[in-house]
């Protein structure tokens, strides 16, 4: 077992080897290398992220493998190669992509992400889930961003391979990405283990802004302190990096990420339109009633409400909003009180 974990792990480190050298040192290589090179990957980044690039051939790593004496089969359970549907033989998996290798947290390589250069579908093609590589636990660049992850308690989370390597080159090296699957519970309590602190900094469409709200109490059930990054719409680290450069990235964003409440509030409003007074009403009163009346702590409540009564004194004083966030928080409570006593009759009577 731990002999053929040894081997899938020796054919991936050998295929990325490959993979990079074709990007670099050959005729088919070079419109992926120039591909790379306009979305701002440097020499050094593809060097420090073995960035490759598979060609469009059907087994140039199936009989690299082989000459290397590599077991096939073994090669094909580990899902760099598979056996061809009629005949012998072996096909690689990816064909005409920028590889970019995936490692585990011992930093061992052990599954690709393929990117297209154009517009086909998938845009990034992964390795499959094996023995070795399981989506809901590796995180992409944590081996490497262990030691900054360590020396600041914090990580970044991305939502794609190219924003960490961006963010890399812009000094950010503690960013991790998931396999663009979902964030599970083991990906937290991983991040957990080493860090205080994690830094949200997905996409600044609805998308990314979405799914960084439906993460936050995964994360925060792990017992991590959250702050979330806030991108211009439509922009992704990876491209606010190319717009603006790495310096105002760190300031801007990384360091101006705010708080989860914060950031409850602020994407409440793209659901309101704020040029309409109505909406303006129905606004204030969601807040109050989704994110201020949760808060446990009286002085985060105030502060709120004053920033709230503050942006919207011609709707409301901050005296009234104060009364309907404590008339909300007895109904809740009230509420929470009778569902408790629910679930105490029945479940105790019936069990
Ligand atoms: P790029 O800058 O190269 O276009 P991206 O990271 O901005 O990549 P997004 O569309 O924002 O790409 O998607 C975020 C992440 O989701 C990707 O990094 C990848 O992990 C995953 N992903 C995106 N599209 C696909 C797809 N079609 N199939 C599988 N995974 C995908
Ligand atoms: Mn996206
Ligand atoms: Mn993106
Ligand atoms: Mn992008």
């Amino acid at each position: 077992r731990q002999q053929e974990r040894d081997q899938i792990v020796k054919g991936h480190e050998f295929a990325a080897k490959l993979y990079h050298y074709i990007l670099n040192n050959s005729a088919e290589g070079k419109a992926a290398l120039d591909y790379l090179r306009s979305r701002g990957f440097t020499d050094s980044l593809i060097e420090t992220f073995q960035i490759g690039y598979a060609p469009p051939r059907w087994d140039v790593l199936a009989q690299y493998l082989e000459q290397r004496q590599f077991s096939l089969p073994l090669m094909e359970k580990g899902a760099l190669i598979a056996a061809k549907s009629s005949g012998g033989g072996y096909v690689d998996k990816f064909r005409n992509r920028v590889m970019f290798p995936i490692r585990d947290a011992r930093g061992n390589v052990i599954a690709f992400a393929g990117r297209t250069m154009g517009n086909e579908q998938p845009k990034y093609l992964n390795s499959p889930e094996t023995s070795l590589f399981r989506k809901s636990r590796v995180l992409y660049n944590f081996h490497a961003a262990r030691a900054e992850i360590k020396r600041t308690s914090r990580i970044v989370l991305f939502e794609g391979y190219a924003d960490v390597i961006k963010a890399w080159s812009a000094g950010v090296h503690n960013g991790v990405a998931t396999m663009g699957t979902a964030l599970t519970e083991d990906h937290a309590l991983m991040m957990r283990r080493s860090a205080e602190q994690v830094v949200i900094c997905y996409d600044g469409d609805e998308a990314g802004q979405a799914a960084a709200y439906k993460n936050l109490d995964i994360l925060a059930k792990a017992g991590l302190d959250i702050k979330v990054a806030l991108l211009p719409n439509r922009l992704d680290p990876d491209e606010y990096i190319e717009s603006f450069g790495a310096e105002k990235f760190r300031r801007d964003i990384i360091e101006a990420a705010v708080p989860t409440d914060k950031f409850k509030l602020i994407h409440l409003r793209r659901n309101f339109n704020m040029q309409d007074n109505e909406a303006k009403l129905r606004y204030v009163r969601t807040a109050i009633r989704e994110v201020i009346a949760h808060i446990e702590s009286p002085t985060v409540r105030e502060h709120h409400l004053k920033e709230l009564a503050n942006e919207f004194s011609s709707i409301s004083s901050f005296e009234t909003m104060k009364q309907e966030t404590n008339e909300i928080r007895e109904e809740q409570q009230k509420k929470r009180r009778s569902g408790d006593n629910n679930d105490f009759s029945w479940n105790t009577v019936m069990n």
